[in-house]
């Protein structure tokens, strides 16, 4: 199984406390000597580690580099992202049978997602290694970070996107930041299959969420999530629900969760259970939960409202699968409807998201209702990215403005 242990002595490779630690086959590589994705021993997936794991005491200032003790490098190429909200949400609260439910709304961070926490981490890594150009293949919302993040480094940025199949707000977003845009014909997996060869043959330096130092950036998510919870409630979630589609952010909370156990600040049955939300037309993560199996199968076809998570191979599934378990966790699927009917009621508290982030609290009352969550649970949903993102899926989960004549009794006549 996976070489997911954190502890054992620093090898000789590491730089400045860091190295890459492959999870298959448990070989050590340095980690900013050469680019590097897999293992090149066996292929296996890569995570980055430390020499020492810090705790919460070690940590000050605010943002993702308010944690930098537990990051390759004490600041990075930063727009203030993290520090977003945990919001508590009334509405949600009183019709879901649990005993308390907040929404960590990533839709806060600088471009309106969580992908700047990996960026802001990942930039800085490029720079280290010095490389010229950076890529991604992205549903929209890496492509928006990314984008934002190489202008602000001054570097160039090719996104690959699928064409037809990006939501208006993020297309936009790349296309202002400077990023060159390509749109295949394909979907998301047939883009990380063209940029990850373009990368391997050196053309770019790849900032998808199999770059392990992305990850080191989201895990940043976890560690403010069971700040402010603890420090709200005096105990940390019993659950944190999350939308699925690479699975980054489910092997990174888990990545949160493994360091802090070794850390000692949080003992291995506290560690909060992480649960995954995909659409139904594109949950191989789900199958592969129910079903018992260490492996993915690779979707073909996916289809979703949720575009964010159209994803039918979910590269980070090794590391995720583990966190799942591990942690009592679980896999839920839920059709477009549910979604946008949890979309509408984040809305009517006050929280404006995507249709992907509001498959955390559609996934959320679907496992209430089926008895799998139980009632005295204190509930975290992570909702990744903001409203405006996707402003025609907004509009159609919304009302149509009613047209009035020019005069107040036509507008009378209408309230
Ligand atoms: C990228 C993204 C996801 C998927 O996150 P993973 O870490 O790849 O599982 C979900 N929601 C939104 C809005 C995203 O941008
Ligand atoms: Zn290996």
């Amino acid at each position: 199984m996976a070489a997911l242990d954190l502890g054992g002595e620093t090898p000789s490779v590491a730089d400045r406390g860091v190295w890459l630690a492959c999870i298959e086959c448990g070989e050590t590589h340095a980690p900013f000597d050469d680019v590097i994705y897999r293992c090149p021993d066996c292929d296996g997936l890569l995570e980055a580690r430390y020499d020492e794991y810090p705790t919460f005491e070690d940590f000050e200032g605010r943002g993702v580099w308010r944690y930098a003790d537990s990051l390759p490098f004490p600041e990075g190429v930063s727009i203030e992202e993290g520090d977003t909200p945990l919001y508590s949400v009334p509405g949600i609260e009183a019709a879901v049978d649990v005993e308390s439910v907040r929404v960590k709304h990533e839709g806060a961070n600088p471009t309106g997602a969580f992908k700047d926490r990996g960026m802001t981490v990942g930039v800085r890594v490029a720079q280290e290694l010095g490389v010229g150009r950076l890529a991604c293949a992205s549903t929209g919302n890496t492509s928006a970070a990314l984008a934002c993040y190489g202008a602000r480094a001054d570097l160039d940025v090719l996104v690959l996107l699928p064409a037809g199949k990006v939501a208006a707000g993020k297309v936009a977003q790349a296309s202002l930041h400077g990023a060159k845009i390509l749109e295949v014909d394909g979907n998301f997996d047939a883009c990380l299959d063209i940029v990850a060869e373009l990368a391997t043959r050196g053309d770019a330096y790849l900032l998808n969420s199999i770059n392990p130092f992305r990850l080191e950036g989201q895990k940043t998510i976890g560690l403010e999530i069971l700040e402010a919870h603890r420090e709200e409630h005096g105990e940390w979630p019993d659950r944190v629900v999350l939308p699925v589609g690479n699975a980054g952010n489910t092997a990174a909370l888990y990545k949160c969760f493994r360091e802090l156990v070794a850390a000692g600040e949080m003992r291995e049955d506290e560690m909060p259970a992480l649960t995954g939300v995909q659409a139904a037309g594109a949950a191989p993560m789900v199958e592969a939960v129910r079903e018992g199996r260490d492996e993915v199968r690779r979707w073909d076809e996916v289809e979703t409202i949720a575009t964010a998570i159209r994803i039918g191979m979910p590269v980070n599934a090794p590391k995720a699968l583990p966190g799942i378990r591990a942690t009592g966790g679980t896999a839920v699927a839920v059709e477009d409807e549910e979604i946008t009917q949890a979309q509408r009621d984040l809305a009517r508290d006050g929280v404006g998201v995507e249709p992907a982030s509001a498959a955390s609290v559609a996934g959320l009352r679907k496992l209430v209702d089926d008895g799998e969550i139980e009632s005295d649970e204190r509930v975290v949903c992570l909702t990744t990215g903001h409203l405006l993102k996707d402003p025609d899926a907004a509009a159609a989960a919304g009302s149509e403005p009613i047209p009035v004549p020019n005069d107040v009794d036509g507008v009378l006549d209408a309230i």
